[in-house]
């Protein structure tokens, strides 16, 4: 153990370390928080202080910390076989039985898999495949992608680009070409006159609208995440998904499911498409495939796709030096193991996932909060100004930087996605602990409404 002290790691920090999303001279001046343990849903930081982890890492810690399951299979492939590649007419075993066991989980469509390092290199191969599969099908003006605004796919440059946040596409000229985005699924933002499902419809007749106004022969694809979720747990309507299958099956496009958050049990079934009851041709994992353990990320493929690359499609020029890494591979085949074995994707459905949702409708009755959604182990509570009339805080006030602030001081990590407070615990995460989490949240709400109240901004 090192004995370096927080200052100590705080000024080698700043001095050599630059942090991803993050003002760097601004971090400098506050001084970074540096984790040094995690046991079940706990972290601690080199002060010694215990932290409830509301996030799970980045929505992947999903078994919790410290599995000696994942432990020993990691060490057991790096003693075996730390790496091999999957290029020139090789693999391994880790990667084999994985892939065979995606396609035992994933819903019946998808009997193949393409590895990845990450979420963002999925939604690469993503954009790759796509456009491929409609050249070999002899389609090649199918290039266009549609996307959603304040949609998150990742940080490369084709993930950017597929993402609908502006201050990304302002760094680096995105999106690249062929990429062009409709508007989110967001009742509370832009659907308050109409009843949920209305607006669901409504929603969805978006994505029909555009793809009429480009041309639909000229549309490649559309992508969403089930449940947006780095643009603050967007939960749709009931009706959104299954209208936007039906769209997409109207115009022959394809459809791709963003899982790298919402797959493997977040949203209480397998995949989040499942639980919003729509069929992708393509699906992105990663982070809960390992429960991040280790990096790993891929997609799956739909039958309809994968049996034109394989039939006819000859060489795909496309992969990673890390595609089906051996030791990530044998950390996910443990980690889906424990996922089946404790059966977690049922124990979201049927208690985690009912539990969060009673604690946040009680949450729902803070002055400050405007609304609350869950949905499996994911939740949301959006800050208001006025709850009587929805009324939003200028934004400038940064109130869900306010709370999170206070949630940093007591022992909680929630995320604030501008004044939508957030969580996705582990799935392991017992009733208890989701009884001393709401106590958490309640807490840091009272204190930011405090913070609000003396600075006369309510
Ligand atoms: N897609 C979604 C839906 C994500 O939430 C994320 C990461 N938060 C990514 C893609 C990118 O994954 P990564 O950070 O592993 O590249």
């Amino acid at each position: 153990m090192s004995t370096r002290t927080t200052r100590d790691w705080q000024t080698a920090d700043t001095s050599h370390h630059l942090h991803p999303f993050t003002d760097f001279k601004s971090l400098a001046a506050k001084g970074t928080r540096v984790i040094v343990k995690g046991d079940g849903i706990y972290l601690w930081d080199s002060d010694g202080e215990k932290i409830l982890d509301a996030m799970s890492g980045l929505w992947c810690v999903n078994v919790g910390y410290g599995r000696q399951e994942l432990i020993d299979a990691a060490t057991a492939q790096l003693k075996q076989l730390p790496f091999y590649n999957s290029f020139f007419q090789t693999t391994t075993p880790p990667a084999i039985e994985l892939a065979e066991l995606l396609a035992e989980v994933t819903p019946p469509q998808f009997r193949h898999v393409f590895f990845s390092g990450s979420g963002s290199e999925g939604n690469d191969t993503v954009v790759r495949m796509v456009r491929r599969y409609w050249d070999v099908l002899g389609q090649p003006e199918r290039q266009i992608i549609i996307s959603r605004n304040n949609a998150y796919h990742g940080s490369t440059m084709a993930g950017a680009s597929l993402g609908g946040m502006g201050g990304m596409h302002a760094q680096g000229g995105l999106p690249i070409p062929g990429i062009v985005h409709i508007e989110q699924p967001f009742w509370f933002e832009h659907g308050q006159a109409m009843t949920r499902d209305e607006f669901g419809l409504r929603a969805a007749r978006w994505l029909d609208e555009k793809i009429r106004e480009i041309g639909p022969a000229k549309v490649a694809a559309f992508i969403g995440e089930p449940v947006q979720g780095a643009g603050g747990v967007i939960v749709p309507p009931d009706t959104y998904w299954p209208e936007v299958q039906r769209i997409c099956d109207e115009h022959g496009i394809l459809l791709v499911s963003d899982e790298v958050i919402c797959g493997f049990g977040r949203t209480g079934q397998w995949f989040g498409c499942e639980t919003f009851g729509f069929r992708p041709d393509l699906m992105t994992f990663a982070k809960g495939v390992t429960s991040g353990y280790i990096p790993l990320g891929g997609v799956m493929v739909g039958e309809r796709i994968a049996k034109v690359l394989i039939d006819q499609g000859g060489e795909f020029n496309h992969g990673y030096t890390y595609s089906g890494h051996p030791v990530a591979c044998a950390v996910a085949l443990a980690n889906i193991r424990v996922v089946q074995k404790e059966g977690l994707v049922e124990r979201v459905r049927d208690e985690l996932g009912p539990a969060l949702a009673e604690r946040f409708a009680e949450l729902a009755e803070h002055p400050l909060v405007g609304e609350a959604q869950t949905c499996g182990a994911m939740g949301a509570l959006q800050l208001v100004r006025n709850k009587a009339k929805s009324e939003s805080f200028a934004s400038e006030l940064e109130v869900g930087m306010v709370c999170r602030g206070h949630c940093f001081g007591n022992g909680l990590i929630m995320r604030a996605v501008g004044d939508r407070m957030i969580v996705a615990p582990p799935l392991v995460m017992t009733l208890e602990q989701v009884d001393e989490m709401a106590g958490l949240i309640k807490r840091c709400l009272d204190l930011t409404l405090k913070d609000v109240k003396q600075r006369g901004w309510m």
